[in-house]
This record gives structure tokens, C-alpha cells and sequence, in this order.
């Protein structure tokens, strides 16, 4: 009978061969531009089109508990198979330059709209981060929690900031690096940030990411779930 048991996504198979923690898919290919993952493996899941870092961050929310969302507002700004919609008790995306967009510098949202704010490789995009920033917090209940997602931002020391969305570097304004930690205690001095880091279950690629909850409650439920693969990174300790 054990032959028959479904592999549980994430988790190698009775087989031996890799699942996606998204779909449950077991077939990979070339990344964007026909690259691989840094340790040569074929990042895209060819069920969902997920990438090293999707994956490694659906890991992260299995472990927050996805049952704990059921009755959470979610604002989404730009689409990302990480988060599955269904989750939440209400699911809200904003895609760039599509129908309704919302602009993330002055979000047409009242105070306390949300639980919950997902904004991963966006901020790179945004003319104004620090507008940006503020407002993701604003519309955020006074217990809800921030998602944020910048590309590699513990590759490079200092953050180079163009000025302008430059075409050759994906129409980025910026490339964050390790500074961003000064960044965010520059605009936003009064909330903490924690950082994540974590694995991809496919390529065993690691990448980190950032958590800004807006209570020391909401701090509590976040570090009591992921435990040490969360650490201060700015604002209050
Ligand atoms: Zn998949």
C-alpha cells in the first residue's frame, strides 16, 4: 500500500523525486532567460510556473498556518504563486498597469483596510519607496502583518538607486542591498522588520525575505511559528 501514498508537496517522494510545494508537480525547467538555479538545478515548476524563492516562501506560510488567514483581509500588489487567494476570508490584487490598478505610493485604501499586505518584487519598481512603504503600513490593521519581498538583498553592500526605471535592469529604480536595513530604520524608525531565511524544497536554494508585523502581538505569533529562521533586521529590537 505504502507505494500508493501521495508524496506530501515539498517533501522528496517515496520515489526519490522532488515535489513542489505549490502544486504538488514533480517536473522542472529553465528559469527566466533559460537560466538555472545557482547550483545548476532547473528552478521552474512546470505545474505552476513557481520559482526557488515562490516555493521557499510557501514553506514559510505552510508554517504560519494558512487556517489562521481564513479570517484575514489580503491585499496582494502583483500576482505571485506563492499566495494561494483562497486562504483568506478576503483576497484583493492589485497588478500593475491593469484594470483598477492601485498606485502603491498613495493607495486609494482607508487606514486598518487589511490583516494582511503582500508586496514582493515590487519596491524595486517604485519611483518613491519610502511613500511606498508608509502607505503599505497605513492600510494595515493595527495587528496586521506586512510581507516583503526585495531581490537579493544580501548580495551587495550598498543599495544602487538610479533614479529612474532603467530598462536594462528590468525597468528597476533601485537594486536594494545590505543597507536596506538603514533604509527601512531611516523611514520607518518605529517598526520592527524581521528577516526570514529559508530553503527551497526543489534546488535546496536559500533566499530571505522580510516580515513587518504591526503589534508586538502580532511579533509573538510570527517568531512563535518560524522560530529561529526569524531574526531582528531593523527598527525597535
Ligand atoms: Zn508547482
Amino acid at each position: 500500500m505504502g507505494g500508493l501514498l501521495e508524496a506530501r508537496p515539498g517533501a522528496a517522494s517515496l520515489s526519490g523525486v522532488l515535489t513542489c510545494p505549490i502544486c504538488g508537480g514533480c517536473g522542472f525547467g529553465p528559469g527566466p532567460n533559460g537560466r538555472t538555479a545557482p547550483n545548476g538545478m532547473l528552478p521552474r515548476c512546470t505545474g505552476c510556473a513557481s520559482l526557488e524563492r515562490h516555493r521557499m516562501f510557501r514553506v514559510m506560510f505552510d508554517r504560519l498556518g494558512p487556517a489562521a488567514f481564513a479570517d484575514m483581509r489580503a491585499i496582494q500588489f502583483s500576482p505571485d504563486p506563492t499566495i494561494d487567494p483562497d486562504w483568506f476570508g478576503a483576497f484583493e490584487l492589485s497588478v500593475y498597469g491593469e484594470g483598477k490598478s492601485l498606485d502603491i505610493q498613495a493607495i486609494d485604501r482607508p487606514d486598518g483596510a487589511y490583516d494582511f499586505v503582500a508586496c514582493s518584487h515590487v519596491l524595486e519598481h517604485v519611483a518613491d519607496d519610502h511613500a511606498a512603504l508608509n502607505e503599505l503600513l497605513r492600510i494595515l490593521k493595527d495587528d496586521g502583518l506586512l510581507w516583503l519581498v526585495v531581490p537579493d538583498p544580501f548580495r551587495e553592500a550598498r543599495t544602487r538607486d538610479w533614479g529612474f526605471a532603467k530598462p536594462k535592469k528590468h525597468g528597476h529604480y533601485r537594486v536594494y542591498g545590505a543597507d536596506f536595513a538603514e533604509r527601512l530604520m531611516r523611514y520607518l524608525p518605529d517598526q520592527p522588520v524581521l528577516t526570514y531565511m529559508g530553503e527551497d524544497p526543489v534546488t535546496g536554494e536559500r533566499d530571505g525575505g522580510f516580515l513587518l508585523p504591526k503589534s508586538p502581538a502580532r511579533r509573538c505569533w510570527v517568531e512563535a511559528r518560524l522560530g529561529g529562521d526569524v531574526a531582528h533586521y531593523a527598527g525597535p529590537a
